[in-house]
């Protein structure tokens, strides 16, 4: 089998098949269990690609209880080096926009438990100081430059458990040192570069988190997440012609100092 090169971690509705060339559904179990569903797996510009659904395609399985240690391997073992994490999130900062695309540069992990393929036994200690890959942010940097599409070229992510929102003295304390908020990103950060594999967030800001008051309706929410998804769509079409073949980052030796 050919291996696939670069992967999409999205949430439903985020990208249909009409997206990549002779589609076709790939299941992938791995020794941590099942990954939240089947990897659509295709051809996009030339490239060989993968797209999972990190809530399943129903979107019936909450942030906390994601299998992420599977998802991550399954992206592995059928061949992806590369990963684009799809994130909708929350805006602790004023302008840091409803609608607006963010390329976060850093993360703040405020998971209870911190995911690692290094529990027992064989312990390593991967740095993140630079915890996403420059390639792949460049890349998506360049591209929302190609098509035009306003960006945050850096931004702070705070992940939170979830599946609940933060209360307003949370929020309030998260703006101290964050930009935007989310429940997904930091997880599959931090094992992606525990496999040595290069991962950069491309996050979309559905509201302003609570510390605003800015009460949106969930009508409001899903108008700006259709729009958020068209645009991110033609990203992800665009990016790949901006992903180099070779690596030359840091994520391909993050163990050999560990
Ligand atoms: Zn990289």
């Amino acid at each position: 089998m050919e291996k696939v090169e670069i992967g999409f971690i999205g949430g439903t509705g985020l990208y249909d098949s009409s997206m990549i060339d002779n589609v076709s559904e790939m299941e992938v179990d791995t020794e941590y269990g099942s990954p939240s569903d089947v990897f659509n797996v295709g051809l996009m510009n030339g490239r060989k690609v993968a797209f999972l659904a990190r809530h399943g395609r129903g979107h019936t399985i909450p942030p906390h209880e994601i299998n992420f240690k599977a998802n991550i391997t399954g992206f592995a073992k059928i061949g992806v080096n590369r990963l684009i994490a799809c994130c909708a999130v929350g805006s602790l900062k004023e302008d840091y926009k409803p609608g607006d695309i963010v390329i976060p540069d850093q993360f703040v992990d405020w998971k209870k438990n911190s995911t690692t393929f290094y529990n027992t036994g064989n312990v390593r200690h991967v740095s993140l100081a630079d915890p996403f890959c420059s390639e792949i942010r460049n890349a998506l940097i360049a591209t929302c430059k190609d098509l035009g599409i306003a960006c945050h070229t850096k931004g702070t992510y705070v992940c939170v458990e979830g599946p609940r929102f933060s209360t307003r003295a949370e929020s309030l304390m998260f703006r101290n040192f964050g930009d935007i908020i989310g429940m997904t990103g930091i997880p599959e950060a931090v094992l992606a570069r525990e496999k040595e594999m290069c991962l950069g967030i491309l996050a979309t800001v559905t509201d302003y988190d609570v510390w605003a008051d800015k009460p949106v309706t969930f009508d409001e929410i899903k108008k700006t997440m259709k729009e958020n998804n068209e645009k991110v769509k033609k990203i992800i079409k665009q990016v790949v012609n901006n992903i180099p073949n070779e690596r030359n980052c840091i994520c391909k030796d993050a163990l050999k100092s560990a």
